[in-house]
């Protein structure tokens, strides 16, 4: 999933607005608090604070912040840890689409590609069909690395 902002001028006075609020299961739940790995989901209001979130930060160019736990890196991109947990996604468990798959020979091109260069060949169409933008395409190098240190 992924969330987009579209502006318009459009006259839109009836929209459905809703106040924001938890799900009555979060009450006592506090699954995803525990899961995250970077303490962004806010205990108090389990809201959560994008700027700790590891979703933003994979998407995000630069140096991971020194505050970031080597061991919290989990995904290329994105971070699923807290939706993994939730008791209201437990039925979709089982409703995941598999994705592009990368062999050990494109893994090891990602690693040594330079990030300014365009992908070419089998690396290309692949990337294209993850549906990763360009410019996020730049990131993949360093959340790459930085998650195979974690598990090696
Ligand atoms: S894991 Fe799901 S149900 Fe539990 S507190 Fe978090 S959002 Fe609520
Ligand atoms: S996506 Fe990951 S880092 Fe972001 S709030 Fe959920 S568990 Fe925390």
């Amino acid at each position: 999933m992924r969330l987009l902002t579209y502006f318009s001028d459009l006259p839109c006075d009836e929209g459905p607005w809703f106040p924001v609020r938890r799900m009555e299961t979060c009450e006592k739940c506090k699954a995803c608090i525990t899961a995250c790995p970077t303490d962004a989901i806010e205990s108090n209001q389990h809201i959560v604070n994008t700027s700790k979130c590891l979703t933003f930060l994979n998407e995000f160019a630069g140096e991971f912040p020194d505050w970031v736990n080597k061991d919290a890196h989990n995904s290329i991109i994105g971070c699923m840890k807290c939706q993994d947990c939730c008791p209201k996604n437990a039925h979709n468990k089982n409703n995941i689409l598999k994705g592009v798959t990368f062999t050990e020979k494109e893994t090891l091109e990602l690693l040594i590609h330079e990030i300014d260069e365009p992908y070419t060949g089998s690396l290309k169409n692949k990337i294209k069909a993850t549906g990763i933008s360009s410019d996020m395409s730049k990131m993949l190098l360093r959340n790459l690395r930085v998650l195979l240190q974690n598990i090696s």
